[in-house]
């Protein structure tokens, strides 16, 4: 019995809030934070895997990057950021899981002016991941296209990681309705951006194409390491406008993300893609993925 509430306190929660460490039940914020009043804040999300934080170092640069593009001051530098992330991940005891990092504009007035916030906060929830179920893996998943536009991108730059996840919220909700984990968003001009929560590949005649960033999408991480791996086998990277017609006719298309990792599509809007099952290049950037993160990351 002791051994057993010994190793429960072990593995207990402890989540960062401007140095320090709080259990689950009082880990809180003010309900005036403009984080919680307007999504007024940015965040990342990062993985550590066997013991090291894959890409820490361009997730702490993306978030800076949001952070300056919404005139939020970290009240942190990046190294110390750095450091509280690592520890966080220490302090959890985590070999692999999840990190979710939020800056938010902290606590202020009723009012939509962030000049009322004087102290942004800082939050780190390492914790277990749960992954789609594995099946979407080995099968491949289907997903739609949603009605919903994404962010245009001179209102909300989905470049911005930020806290206001609304419009990617409302594309998963039509995503669910249609019996998918996963929805296309178009942007205004109606080329493919990305997907709710990954970026989107396809390949077709012999070369790896994904939407420039400029037509609307996160600078996703997993993105780039995808296509350096591709690189680094031979294979010819484009990014390029894609429209739906594109992606229908593709031989195979893969979502990527920190969370998601590859994950294989195999039916858009009903159309089959490829054979209808992960195809042969998605299945060997997915091992090479996979490899990667054995070897790469910042050790704990
Ligand atoms: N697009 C969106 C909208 C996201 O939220 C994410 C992260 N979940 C991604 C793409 C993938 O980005 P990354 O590979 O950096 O995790």
């Amino acid at each position: 019995m002791g051994k057993l509430v010994r190793i429960i306190a072990h593995t207990r929660m402890k989540i960062y809030i401007d140095g320090a460490y709080y259990a689950k039940e009082d880990a809180k914020i003010s309900v005036f934070d403009h984080g919680l009043l307007y999504g007024d804040g940015v965040f990342e999300g990062i993985r550590i895997y066997h013991s090291r934080v894959f890409k820490l170092k361009e997730h702490i640069e993306r978030l800076y990057y949001s952070a300056k593009a919404i005139l939020l001051t970290i009240p942190m530098t990046p190294e110390a950021m750095t450091e509280a992330v690592l520890d966080a991940c220490r302090q959890n005891q985590l070999e692999n899981g999840y990190i979710r990092l939020i800056v938010t504009r902290g606590a202020g007035s009723l009012g939509l002016s962030p000049n009322s916030c004087k102290n942004p906060s800082v939050i780190i929830i390492a914790n277990e991941i749960q992954l789609y179920p594995p099946e979407l893996y080995e099968k491949g998943m289907e997903i739609i296209t949603a009605a919903t536009s994404r962010n245009l991108v001179n209102a909300i730059n989905p470049a911005i990681k930020s806290l206001n996840y609304l419009n990617n919220i409302l594309a998963k909700i039509e995503a669910s309705h249609a019996g998918c984990e996963e929805a296309i968003m178009l942007n205004s001009d109606g080329f493919v951006a990305e997907c709710t929560g990954d970026n989107l590949f396809i390949f077709h005649h012999g070369v790896l194409f994904t939407p420039p960033l400029a037509a609307g999408a996160l600078h996703g991480i997993t993105r780039n390491t995808v296509m350096e791996l591709a690189q680094e086998s031979g294979y010819t990277v484009q990014e390029r406008n894609l429209t739906r017609y594109d992606l229908y006719i593709a031989q195979e298309c893969f979502l990527t993300g920190s969370g998601a990792e590859i994950v294989p599509v195999v039916k858009i809007d009903q159309r089959v893609i490829g054979e209808g099952i992960p195809g042969e290049v998605t299945k060997e950037l997915d091992q090479k993925y996979r490899a990667l993160t054995k070897v790469a990351g910042e050790p704990l």
